[in-house]
């Protein structure tokens, strides 16, 4: 068997070449070289370990080990490499003793290709001591650490165990390591570097680009209402996640879901291990679910049909807006990440920085980050040229986001922001005379707007100068002007009342200067549809739209006999087949063993152990 890595691509996985980067990589890592992966999810990045690992289990350089957080992913992992006939395993706490030490003698036989092993696990002695035998032998070919941001206490991940993991190359020099992780900043890349020592590592940047995914950011105006249409109108019977701040929101959205008519599970770590479990299986391997889900869901979820990632609530920076979006539309297909968002979140983001326990320098990097999430929700231009700008790649408008597709309309909020900066600081000043008081938000938009209600008469703020000097804006409007200027820094909201504050730059704007263009909230924005045909046509049922009718009923025959046999393996559906796979036999057709070879994603294991029966099922359609 050769070990040339493109003849691995071609005979084990079936695809014809390679994407992007991974050659250079996989050839890097081949040789013996280092590596540090920087790829966005959905990139590809397991190949550039997995291709290596055969490659040097073939060469007589033995086995590799893959150190992953992701525990409850690693059945399906394994289960993925024994289908396309490479021999893996994983060590993790969810096996027996029986079971471990029987992995452990194939592990010491040389039996396995690539071993997946939890972090806290690879470090034991006992583990230390096998590895020890192994590296004797000249049987430890390579390590690769995947998910390896979570070594940085700067990223959002941070798993102390991965700290424990520099003993690899302390122990084991010579052996190779590639680290991997789709999450690009510096900081945490540095942290990677210096904490995995792995200095000497040739370092390989993907462009974080994701085309497929479509950005999309709306004013939050009764979110369930807007969510709902959202699943209705663009993305019925399609597989997706709905993230959600807390626990109980994450219930209360998955049952309201559920008696809309929409098939929900909730995720979040308060729920039972096992219950957790039970729902990811089922969303990876049934069709057409929505998982609502705090964030504790999601890391390594390789299901690459997810069609849409929809945010109830803001996240906490770009670099976690970016991997939860990552997770639609790994197949490539056209996906969509939608977020609504409003000035309560703004607010609770900023105090659950200011009321954390962490030191004063990570706060302050905590609310940069936020305030670059805040300003891509309020952007009026392209939302991909600023995400991919805040990872430190230039790129030019791109015609597949909310902005791109119908250009928001602006007003000049200028003069609105100078008023409701002043109301505040009556506010203030009026609040020295009579002691602290609460004057949040809806406060100021009455005054603003001249209402007279009973705060107002309480402390006779019919009296200030800016009484009524907004009544031309509306509330919303309003609501965006004070959303801008939090978002901006030139306001806080202090306190358990959320009370509103200056802050020494909201001098300048008073003083004028700068001019403030803000979005024109739209009601209900135009949508392009995505392109892929009308979605939903049946619930569960899309199929590529490209097909013609009886490619269509092809395709569904071989969704049906692959459903099958996912349930036999206990393995998710695209395991067994992608999408797109099984799109291209419906397509074409083949007549042979040989013309069903050379589909995309057909390998030579799977075509020997699915070839007679796929010909069956495509020879069956044909009569
Ligand atoms: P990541 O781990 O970077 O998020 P994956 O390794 O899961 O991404 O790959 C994403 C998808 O792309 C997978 O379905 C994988 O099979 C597919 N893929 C990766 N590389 C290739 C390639 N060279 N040719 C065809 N498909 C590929
Ligand atoms: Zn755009």
């Amino acid at each position: 068997m050769s070990s040339a890595p493109l003849s691995i691509l071609q005979e084990v996985f079936g695809y014809g070449a390679f994407r992007g980067h991974q050659a250079e990589i996989v050839e890097h890592v081949c040789a013996g070289g280092d590596a540090l992966v920087l790829m966005p999810t959905g990139g590809g990045k397991s190949l550039c370990y997995q291709v290596p690992a055969i490659a040097r289990q073939r060469a007589g350089h033995g086995v590799t080990v893959v150190v992953s957080p992701l525990i409850a992913l690693m059945h399906d992992q394994v289960g993925a490499l024994e289908e396309v006939g490479v021999h893996a395993a994983f060590l993790n706490s969810t096996l027996s003793f029986e079971e471990a030490q029987q992995i452990e003698r194939d592990l010491m036989n040389g039996r396995l290709t690539l071993l997946y092993a939890a972090p806290e696990r690879v470090t034991t002695p006992r583990f230390l001591a096998q590895m020890d035998s192994l590296h004797q032998r000249g049987l430890l070919g390579l390590f690769a650490i995947d998910e390896a941001h979570c070594v940085s206490q700067w990223g959002h991940d941070f798993r102390s165990e991965y700290l424990g993991l520099s003993v690899l190359h302390e122990r084991y020099a010579s052996v190779p390591r590639i680290a991997l992780t789709a999450t690009a900043d510096e900081h945490t890349r540095a942290d990677i570097i210096e904490r995995l020592q792995l200095g000497e590592a040739r370092v390989f940047i993907s462009s974080f680009d994701r085309p497929n995914i479509r950005y999309t950011i709306v004013e939050k105006d009764e979110p369930r209402r807007q969510l709902l249409r959202f699943l209705r109108d663009e993305h019925e019977g399609e597989a997706g996640v709905v993230y959600c701040q807390s626990r109980k929101k994450v219930e209360e959205t998955a049952a309201w879901l559920n008696d809309e008519g929409i098939a929900a599970l909730p995720y979040h770590a308060g729920l039972d291990a096992a219950v957790r479990q039970k729902h990811q299986d089922r969303f990876l391997r049934e069709e057409g679910l929505v998982m609502v889900a705090t964030i504790a869901f999601g890391m390594g979820i390789d299901k690459p049909d997810v069609r849409f990632v929809a945010h109830l609530d803001l996240p906490k920076n770009i670099e976690s807006y970016y991997q939860e979006t990552g997770r639609a539309g790994r197949d490539g297909e056209p996906a969509e990440a939608w977020m609504t968002y409003g000035l309560a979140d703004v607010v609770n983001q900023r105090r659950m920085i200011d009321d954390s326990p962490a030191g004063d320098e990570f706060k302050r990097v905590q609310r940069t980050k936020l305030d670059a999430l805040l300003a891509l929700a309020e952007a009026h231009d392209c939302r991909r040229v600023r995400l991919l700008d805040y990872f430190g790649e230039a790129s030019a408008p791109c015609g597949n986001c909310d902005n791109c597709l119908n250009p928001p309309a602006t007003w000049d909020a200028t003069e609105a922001a100078r008023k409701a900066l002043s109301c505040i600081y009556r506010f203030q000043q009026a609040g020295r005379e009579w002691g602290p008081r609460s004057f949040g938000a809806v406060h100021l938009i009455d005054v603003l707007r001249g209402k007279r209600t009973d705060k107002v008469a309480q402390y006779q703020h019919e009296r200030l100068t800016t009484f009524g000097i907004g009544a031309d804006l509306s509330e919303q409007q309003w609501r965006s002007v004070l959303r801008q200027l939090i978002a901006l820094g030139h306001v806080v909201a202090e306190g358990e009342f959320s009370t509103l504050a200056l802050t020494e730059s909201a001098r300048s704007v008073l003083k004028g200067g700068e001019t403030m263009l803000l979005r024109v909230p739209a009601e209900a924005p135009k949508r392009g549809r995505l392109s892929r045909g009308k979605a939903g046509s049946a619930k569960g049922k899309t199929a590529p739209a490209d097909l013609d009718a009886a490619a269509q009923q092809r395709f569904a025959a071989l969704k049906a006999w692959r459903a099958e046999v996912a349930r036999e393996h206990n393995l998710p559906a695209y395991v067994v087949f992608h999408d797109a796979t099984l799109a291209e036999m419906a397509r074409q057709q083949p007549g042979s063993l040989a013309a069903l070879g050379e589909v995309s994603g057909v390998g030579a294991k799977k075509l020997e152990a699915y070839g007679q029966e796929i010909l069956r099922v495509l020879a069956a359609e044909a009569v």
